[in-house]
């Protein structure tokens, strides 16, 4: 609220707000600052109050907290909705309830999170000057269609699934979805009340297709709107009949978000997400067009003076030429290797490869670049794989 609610002209316009909520017959608030939970709670008895996902209540404590401010339900920080030993003990702990909100698709441990409420709620506020960009929404569509494990690593909850956090105690269920049109809406509605979707979840989650919520046409950013709509080329497609199983290592408390070691998402991501490969590569180009146009601040158009270093480091960043023939048998190898690693082995392998063309005094790379770089920079248990493919392609002798 940028500390408005504490300037005493525009204090009063927000009790105006509430008492107006009030008479035209609102019964329950979504509240997240503690502040204002207990200004209406004081103010404005007749209320019930549910916490919001945004105030992060991950615990016990917390949630206690909030029950003692006079919190009448918690939906609970949604980074916590596959932790059912934690959910177990606020069921326990609390007398108010727990509402789970089971159709966020944010990303697990969302780095940008707490930054997207900000500017939401800045971008919302007509006090001052506002604009609004969603560069979190930018970052993390990159993250998630560059890698379909972050599509399974996300928090939502699978309409199937219900009756287990109903096993707990937990009968009250959020379907979000404000900026969504209607339709969309009352698919979740109905998905969640049947306990079943035998389709597409991306249809019935947020957080994957925000070419059909219509923001692109609300946008006033003419960039973003087009940016967005490459999404559609993406064509994903997360098929949850074959998500069945999918909760059980949750509810066996396996998941120690130590996601390196585990690779538990990455392969229930090959059994479940179908992707049209082109089309993503499409939609991530024109997501990458879209941030490098913020971070080198093009976006405004402003183009600021390179400093000699910069132009310095630029050049020796600047990417070598590749042969045809050799980027094409690059990428064929890349496809060999397991999909969760194949972008990790596209930049390592590749800027190898880069760096011996330039040891040879080239500005192409060769086959023999590419060779020698997948040699040298194979881990050891899967260099006889490797090489098997290496010689199947003809590249180095049987
Ligand atoms: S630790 Fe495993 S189960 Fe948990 S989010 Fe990461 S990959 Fe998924």
């Amino acid at each position: 609220m940028n500390g408005q609610e504490f300037v005493t002209e525009n204090h009063r316009k927000l009790l105006d707000e509430i008492q107006w909520i009030s008479d035209i017959g609102v019964d329950n608030l979504v509240v997240t600052i503690p502040y204002l939970i207990e200004l209406i709670k004081e103010q404005f008895p007749k209320f019930t109050i549910r916490v919001s996902t945004i105030a992060r209540v991950n615990s016990v404590n917390k949630a206690k907290f909030f029950e003692m401010l006079g919190a009448d339900e918690i939906t609970p920080d949604v980074m916590i909705n596959r932790n059912f030993k934690i959910l177990e003990k606020m069921v326990k702990a609390l007398n108010c309830k727990i509402n789970l909100l089971t159709t966020d698709g944010c990303l697990y441990e969302c780095p940008f999170r707490q930054y997207h409420y900000n500017l939401c709620g800045h971008g919302s506020q007509t006090l001052s000057d506002r604009y609004y960009i969603d560069y979190p929404l930018i970052s993390c569509s990159i993250i998630k269609f560059s890698n379909p494990a972050e599509i399974m690593k996300c928090r939502w909850v699978r309409p199937e699934d219900l009756k287990y956090y109903e096993d707990l105690g937990i009968s009250n269920f959020k379907i979000g979805g404000r900026r969504l049109p209607t339709d969309r809406i009352m698919r979740s509605v109905k998905a969640y009340s049947d306990g079943k979707y035998d389709g597409n979840l991306a249809d019935i989650v947020q957080g994957y297709s925000f070419s059909f919520g219509s923001i692109q046409q609300l946008e006033p950013n003419k960039g973003f709107g087009k940016t967005v709509e490459e999404e559609k080329k993406a064509n994903l497609y997360i098929d949850n009949t074959k998500l069945d199983g999918f909760i059980d290592f949750f509810k066996n408390q396996q998941c120690r978000a130590m996601c390196d070691e585990c690779n538990y998402c990455a392969e229930w991501a090959k059994k479940a997400i179908i992707i049209d490969e082109e089309g993503t590569q499409i939609y991530l180009d024109s997501l990458k067009t879209f941030r490098d146009n913020l971070v080198t601040s093009r976006e405004f158009g402003i183009e600021r003076k390179e400093s000699k270093k910069e132009k310095k480091r630029k050049k020796k960043k600047t990417k070598l030429e590749w042969n045809p023939e050799t980027h094409e048998i690059f990428e064929t190898m890349v496809s060999f290797s397991p999909q969760e690693f194949q972008s990790m082995t596209r930049m390592v392998i590749g800027s190898m490869s880069e760096k011996k063309a330039k040891n040879r005094g080239s500005e192409i790379v060769e086959n023999q670049d590419m060779i020698q770089a997948f040699l040298e920079g194979t881990p050891g248990p899967y260099q006889e794989e490797m090489k098997e493919n290496l010689k199947k392609m003809g590249l180095i002798k049987a």
